[in-house]
């Protein structure tokens, strides 16, 4: 949960303080107080469980922060936790003279629901002034650089991401175009990447009761985001974002793809977009894993990984590597058309039944039963 390797970036920048002249110190002093407030409400609305009131003091300028702190706001009417606690870490903020209406501090965010441990992150945060004089949170203090062509921006929050930042700006535009071109779709606007070097932090930023691992996350109109360590590998890169960024692709097919597509089906499609950089021995082992459930009479039920949130756990690795070899099947039967068309039939929001038969001529039940034969044939 701890990051010590932000407390080495914010020291760097609280040292600028000392230079503020007495008149920028009162500013700050009342920006601080301000700022305060604004975390109280915060902490009330989210105590309350009420959505609209927590939304209302969110600086929504950045359309994918807008967008991942509604969903994070909408979990809350469900998990509302007993205990939800913001502080500011003192003296961490950036010069205030730089931008009056922008004030960057060092946030702590604890919580607890009734039935956990207490959970708690750090991070730099941005507040920002309104033209009303009401400050805002603004989510955290990003970096940002971008791809040459503009349509890839990273965003990290430590100077050793850098690197890691300017490669994926290089990756992104080749990978756009290969899933792209594979679910011949495009993109009508700059893709963002967040990238996070703490699991727990990374958790907390889809909503306060998300607990599983992952390592990287993508929802309609959020930034992708990944786990990220300054000595990742290219490989290990272009694996995670490709897939992420398969997410984006089917996201483009239907608004309400993401309540309406299976979720196996999402990230078996997932899965195929990457397939290209996770190379022949993941597919291997995806094939042989899927044969030996196949055998052993382990595979799951379809309807059983339909939707996200009530998938039990036992069957997340099922969504997967089922999921990825049931749509690479459907690939190679059918072809990328055929295969596109049904992904898109779904996003839209037709059964399995109907798009199955609609789009690759023959029902699901068939086309599950002659999948399940083919894992028992010989390769
Ligand atoms: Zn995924």
């Amino acid at each position: 949960m701890h990051k010590p390797i932000l407390y080495a970036a914010l020291s760097i920048v609280s040292c600028c303080t000392v230079f503020l002249n007495a008149g920028e110190d009162d500013a700050a002093i009342a920006a601080d107080d301000m700022i305060k407030n604004l975390l109280q409400r915060l902490e009330t609305a989210v105590l309350a469980g009420d959505a609209e009131a927590y939304l209302a003091n969110i600086d929504t300028t950045a359309s994918e922060w807008a967008t991942e702190q509604t969903n994070w706001a909408a979990d809350l009417a469900e998990h509302t936790p007993e205990m939800f606690d913001l502080n500011l870490l003192p003296r961490v903020e950036v010069p205030a003279e730089l931008n009056p209406s922008e004030h960057v501090a060092a946030l702590r965010m604890t919580w607890q629901f009734p039935d956990g441990g207490e959970r708690r992150v750090e991070f730099p945060a941005r507040f920002t002034l309104d033209e009303h004089q009401n400050w805002h949170y603004a989510g955290e203090a990003w970096t940002s650089v971008a791809s040459e062509d503009g349509q890839t921006i990273v965003l990290f929050l430590t100077d050793d991401l850098q690197e890691i930042a300017e490669r994926i700006t290089e990756m992104m535009p080749g990978i756009r175009e290969h899933v792209d071109t594979g679910f011949q779709t495009h993109l009508e606007h700059p893709q963002v990447v967040k990238l996070y070097t703490d699991m727990g932090h990374l958790q907390q930023s889809i909503y306060l009761s998300y607990t599983d691992g992952l390592g990287g996350w993508n929802e309609p109109g959020e930034a992708i985001k990944i786990m990220a360590s300054p000595r990742m590998g290219a490989r290990r890169l272009r694996i995670l974002l490709s897939h992420e960024y398969g997410h984006v692709a089917t996201f483009t097919y239907h608004q309400d793809v993401a309540e309406n597509l299976p979720w196996w089906v999402a990230e078996g499609v997932a899965e195929l977009a990457a397939e290209r950089y996770s190379g022949d021995r993941a597919r291997e082992g995806t094939e042989a894993a899927v044969r030996a459930w196949a055998e052993a009479g382990a595979l799951a039920a379809w309807e059983d990984m339909a939707d996200f949130r009530e998938t039990p756990s036992r069957l997340h690795g099922h969504v997967y590597l089922q999921g990825h070899h049931f749509v690479g099947y459907v690939s190679e039967r059918f072809g990328r058309s055929a295969r596109n068309a049904w992904v898109r039939r779904l996003a839209s929001g037709d059964s399995l039944d109907e798009a199955t038969l609609e789009a690759l001529g023959v029902s699901f039940a068939d086309l599950d039963g002659q999948w399940r034969a083919s894992l028992s044939a010989d390769e």
